[in-house]
This record gives structure tokens, C-alpha cells and sequence, in this order.
């Protein structure tokens, strides 16, 4: 053999996704990603997120998980953790017992909670004291228009969704930051102590009652609030209400190939899960769609993949069958979809270049995420490996593997631990981001589409 022929038979050839698409497929990725910029418009908490797959899901005939209730090939049948996440199932011709395909997303996204006792006034101005939820470059925060999303519980126990700042006509929020004039001593620090938690306070408004008091501002606001939604200040112990970045998915580059949203991570996963999981009809094996919530703060909680909701819903489902929970796991397979990040050729240092997912180069798999010597992984093993390169390959996926980072650079994870915990295979893989947890995150449509492909290939495989 020549040289040349070694190199084409032993070496491989990484190749940019966009020049391996079909005409046919570049249309297709195209429609595929309008429904998805539609979703994260519409999706920017872990409620929205589970409200609209109940939606979706109900209109293609899938019915609310009941314990007790039949179970037969092709059911659909779906369980909402207390609107907070939701998993979706279509169940296959086979018996439980020899397992399950899962997809694994999750839908919450770093951002701003409002405090438990958030309004109050000062110099004037009303304001909303925030604690921020996950992992966020708090400078990142301060003078990008925010919307507030959430539920609040009112005193007489009913219960009001509030959507403030994504209607065209609405108002935004802000946090400020200070000007560069004074900033002499602010620029001194480093980028971890610029903005500090207690400085992410949300402006609410100027416009001060008639009377007198050192509070006609907030009351004002309290005012306003009480008119259009009833409510009153000790509602806000029982709420749940959110600050996220106001505005709707863009397209970027002058060639359109990027999308351009919050929360991509990792509702770009959900949504692919989603959208394959609704393709699937009469699988063989049960097709099981999980969108979770805490991801992003350890998968903690009863909506977190920590919790045992998962059991009682796939337990539930064995039940019907006769099967024990413990051989459906032991034979299952699970697609932790989550984000990986995507190089940065502005900031090369902290990846190995060779090791690390490229935008456009298709879904990405990571064999493990943690940190240090691989502390906090799940690991996924040689022949995980195996199966989800030979699935994908037939299936004709775009995929490419990915690590988070250099070594000893820094780390994280995904709900992949737990659910290999649960005694599943399991592998991480999904769309590779720029700019992860700012605001806005950057993603490609190629990935996007192909991270979706990925997902049918394991539901059916
Ligand atoms: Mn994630
Ligand atoms: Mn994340």
C-alpha cells in the first residue's frame, strides 16, 4: 500500500457537517430548527418547557401516566412531576424486561430566582433582590433587558403564571452596572467579584405614590402588581418567580448557520428528544423521553434525576407488565443529552484541541465529563461507546466526540451519574455550545438537527 492509501484506510478524517448535508437534508435541518426556535422562545423555565411537551404530547394521543392502569405496544403515556418535569413514554412490542431506550435532557437553565422577601425601595428606586440558580458569570448579568417568569401562590390558594417582558408591548427589567468614570476601583477587581450576588438587584420602577414615606416607589409597584395580577407582598413567600433574558432565538452570522438564544443548554437537547420521540410509532423497545429539572444545580430535588419519580413512572409501567424494575434497568440504555462545549478559537487554552467538540462536526459524544482524574464521572465504558458509534453510524448521524475541556482546566456534569446509578448504560452526548450560561448561547443548526437524528437512532435502536 502507498502512503496515500494507509492514510485513507487507518487515519481519520474529520469532516465539517455542512459539506457532507444533501440539498434535502439542508431543508429539512432548516424546518427543524424554526420548530425549535419556536420552542425556546416559548420554553425559558423548567415549567414552560414541561407545559408545552404535555401539550404537544396530548395532541398526538398520549395519555397521563396512571399507576395501575394497562399498558400495551404502542401506548403512548406520559407523567408530569408536578409541572416541573415530565417524562414521555411510547411503549414497544418487546417486555419491558428487556429494557428501555432513554434520552436524558433537561430543562432548567442558570438564571436569576427572585428572593422569598424580594421588593423593596432605595434612593428612590424599587427593586427585586435575586439569588442566582446555577452556574453564571455574574458580570454577564447587569444591563441586558430581563423578563420575569413564574408562578406565585396566592394567599387564597390559587395559583397565577406571570410573564412579564417578552411581548413586544411589555416592559423589560434590568440590572445596572456602574459607569466607567467611576469604575476606577470596580476594574480592579477580577471578573468573580465585579459584580457581586447581592449586587444582581432587579430595577422595577421610579414612579413614586402620591403621600409620604420612604416606600411610595415599591408601593407603587406593589400597586401595579396587585391591579393586574392580584397580588399582594406575602405572596411572593409562595412564588416561584424567575429573571431571564428577555428576546426571542436569532439566527447568527451572515450566513445564518447559528442560533442564538438563552438556555440552549439544554433545551436544545429537550427539544431534539422531543421532537424524535414524536416520530416514533410501534418500537420494539419502549422509547422513553426524559426532560428533568436541577441539572443545573447537582439534579437535586423531586423534579432533579436524583429524585424517584423515575421509578414510580417506569415501575409503574413494569407493573402493568409483570416485570420487576430491576431487570428493565439492568437491560436499558440511556442518552444523557446534554451540551458540550464548543471550541472556542478565541480562547484555545483551556481545550485539547484534539479531544474537543467543533461546531458543525455533529452531535457530540462524551465518554465522561467530571473533573481532576475524572472525579464525578459516569465513564462510560468501551462498549457503551460502541453501541452508540455503531447505532449512530447506521442511522447515517454526523456525530463526533467531545471532552469538557483540558485536563485539570475545570469540569462539571450532567444527570448521566444518576442515571447509570440506576444500574443503566449510559452515555453523554449533545450539541456543542459557545458562550455556555451567558445569556445568550450560540449553537449550530447542523448540531441541532443532527443531536435530533441521534436521538431516533437510540429510541429505535
Ligand atoms: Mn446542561
Ligand atoms: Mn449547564
Amino acid at each position: 500500500m502507498t502512503t496515500e492509501e494507509l492514510r485513507e484506510s487507518l487515519l481519520m478524517k474529520p469532516k465539517n457537517g455542512l459539506r457532507q448535508l444533501t440539498a434535502q437534508q439542508r431543508e429539512e435541518m432548516e424546518t427543524y430548527c424554526k420548530g425549535y426556535m419556536a420552542f425556546i422562545d416559548a420554553c425559558k423555565t423548567e415549567r414552560e418547557a414541561t407545559a408545552w411537551a404535555v401539550r404537544e404530547a396530548e395532541k398526538r394521543g398520549y395519555r397521563p401516566f396512571v399507576p395501575g392502569m394497562d399498558v400495551k405496544p404502542g401506548d403512548k403515556i406520559y407523567y408530569n412531576n408536578r409541572d416541573k418535569a415530565i417524562a414521555l413514554a411510547v411503549i414497544g412490542s418487546e417486555s419491558l424486561a428487556k429494557g428501555i431506550n432513554i434520552c436524558a435532557a433537561h430543562v432548567d437553565s442558570p438564571r436569576m430566582d427572585i428572593k422569598p422577601n424580594p421588593l423593596y425601595e432605595d434612593g428612590e428606586i424599587a427593586y427585586f433582590k435575586t439569588h442566582y440558580y446555577g452556574g453564571i458569570k455574574k458580570y454577564q448579568w447587569p444591563t441586558i433587558p430581563l423578563a420575569l417568569h413564574g408562578v406565585v401562590y396566592r394567599k387564597d390558594g390559587s395559583v397565577i403564571t406571570i410573564t412579564i417582558g417578552e411581548d413586544d408591548n411589555d416592559p423589560v427589567l434590568m440590572v445596572t452596572d456602574l459607569l466607567i468614570h467611576l469604575a476606577a476601583d470596580q476594574m480592579q477587581k477580577t471578573l468573580a467579584k465585579g459584580i457581586e450576588g447581592e449586587q444582581l438587584n432587579v430595577l422595577l420602577g421610579t414612579e413614586p405614590l402620591e403621600g409620604e414615606g420612604a416606600d411610595l416607589v415599591k408601593l407603587n409597584i406593589m400597586k401595579l402588581l396587585n391591579e393586574k395580577y392580584g397580588l399582594i407582598e406575602s405572596d411572593f413567600l409562595s412564588a416561584e418567580l424567575t429573571v431571564v433574558p428577555a428576546g426571542r432565538c436569532r439566527e447568527v452570522g451572515l450566513d445564518r448557520s447559528l442560533l442564538g438564544a438563552y438556555g440552549h443548554d439544554d433545551r436544545v437537547c429537550a427539544y431534539a428528544e422531543l421532537d424524535a420521540l414524536f416520530a416514533v410509532e410501534n418500537p420494539t423497545k419502549t422509547a422513553v423521553c426524559i426532560l428533568a429539572d436541577k441539572e443545573e444545580i447537582g439534579s437535586v430535588g423531586i423534579s432533579g434525576m436524583q429524585s424517584q419519580f423515575f421509578e414510580h413512572f417506569v415501575g409503574g409501567l413494569c407493573d402493568a407488565q409483570g416485570v420487576k424494575l430491576s431487570d428493565c434497568f439492568a437491560n436499558s440504555f440511556c442518552l444523557s443529552a446534554d451540551v458540550s462545549n464548543a471550541f472556542d478559537p478565541n480562547f484555545p487554552e483551556v481545550s485539547d484541541k484534539r479531544n474537543n467538540s467543533l461546531l458543525n462536526y455533529g452531535v457530540a459524544i462524551c465518554k465522561y465529563t467530571g473533573s481532576r482524574g475524572k472525579g464525578g464521572a459516569s465513564d462510560a465504558s468501551a462498549e457503551a461507546m460502541g453501541h452508540v458509534r455503531t447505532t449512530l453510524n447506521n442511522a447515517g448521524v454526523i456525530w463526533q466526540i467531545a471532552t469538557l475541556g483540558k485536563v485539570d482546566q475545570g469540569g462539571g456534569g450532567t444527570v448521566a451519574a444518576y442515571m447509570a446509578n440506576r444500574n443503566i448504560v449510559t452515555v453523554d452526548a449533545g450539541v456543542p455550545v459557545l458562550s455556555m450560561h451567558a445569556p445568550i448561547e450560540l449553537v449550530s443548526k447542523l448540531d441541532c438537527y443532527e443531536t435530533m437524528l441521534a436521538c431516533k437512532a437510540i429510541y429505535l435502536a
